[in-house]
């Protein structure tokens, strides 16, 4: 058995014998319980799993289809049948669980050669606290690289409301895109085509990473439709596949569907959302519709 004693301070935790079984109450599954011969400490195969301790696992994978479809956490609360806190906690569970799963994806794929990049800009609580979401895809299949929060000032006619009602708000934005290269580069190639608009941060962070690649950017396009600004007037939009992407987040995450109810207000849950949906959008949803 290649189980060993959870007790810290065993003397010799390799003594595992089987201890009968359990029949779990919430999905009626039996569980395997083992105990320790040398210090008597008794523990089951639950113990091991990630979700030790949860009483409601059944709704873990269904709520990630929900939350990364546009369901808010309370109507994914009422149609689970669970209480609205039973899912909220779920939120950063399942952020940490994808996060890691995002990880290990990116570190089986190597050499990347066409990148496009964009921001998209949401808020925490109030438009005059806005947040930059800086957003990596691999172009040719459409995967999502790399996601990263950072806090930006208000911007336009609020930059002044803001000063006066919350003070001075630094922007974050070079050490969001400083962390979404260090984690997106080691799947680049050196030679990497970078696509972006002209926004005036690219240039430095991209010239940091990657000396030897290329960069081209392209001036932003209006909007097809008016609150739509991801898709573009234009017939060929060179930055289509982020352009698209972003237009993805905005309809299938509720809290960036502009003019919603739903709002950020916690930067590390928007993180979490995030995670949940690249691994849905890289996961699930990209093997159902991409010939790859
Ligand atoms: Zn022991």
């Amino acid at each position: 058995m290649n189980k060993i004693c959870l007790n810290p301070d065993c003397a010799f935790p390799f003594n595992i014998i089987r201890d009968g079984y359990f029949r779990r109450k919430e999905d009626s599954k039996l569980v395997q319980r083992f105990r320790c011969k040398t210090c008597g400490k008794r523990f089951s195969n639950a113990t091991f799993t990630e979700t030790y301790y949860q009483k409601k696992r059944r709704i873990n994978y269904r709520f990630l289809e929900f939350y990364s479809g546009g369901l808010s956490i309370a109507r994914s609360a009422r149609i689970l049948k669970v209480n609205a806190k039973t899912i909220e906690r779920r939120v950063s569970f399942l952020g940490k669980k994808c996060a890691r799963l995002n990880q290990k994806a990116r570190e089986r794929i190597k050499n990347i050669h066409n990148v496009v990049m964009d921001d998209l800009i949401t808020k925490e609580n109030s438009k005059l606290k806005p947040l930059s979401i800086s957003i990596a895809v691999d172009e040719d299949t459409r995967r999502i690289l790399g996601v990263e929060v950072s806090r930006i000032p208000a911007f336009g006619h609020l930059s002044k409301v803001a000063l006066k009602k919350y003070g001075y708000r630094a922007s974050q934005h070079m050490e969001g895109l400083d962390r979404l290269f260090k984690t997106i580069t080691p799947s680049l190639s050196p030679e990497v085509l970078i696509k972006t608009d002209e926004h005036r941060s690219y240039p430095y962070v991209i010239q940091k990473y990657l000396p030897h690649c290329r960069h081209e950017s392209y001036k932003s396009e209006r909007a097809h439709v008016a609150g739509q600004g991801e898709m573009k007037k234009v017939a060929f939009d060179p930055l289509f596949v982020i352009n698209h992407t972003c237009a993805m987040l905005r309809a299938n995450i509720n809290r960036l569907i502009r003019k919603t109810w739903c709002t950020t207000k916690k930067i590390e849950r928007l993180k979490d959302h995030l995670e949940i949906f690249q691994y849905y959008y890289n996961e699930i949803y990209l093997k159902g519709v991409t010939p790859i």
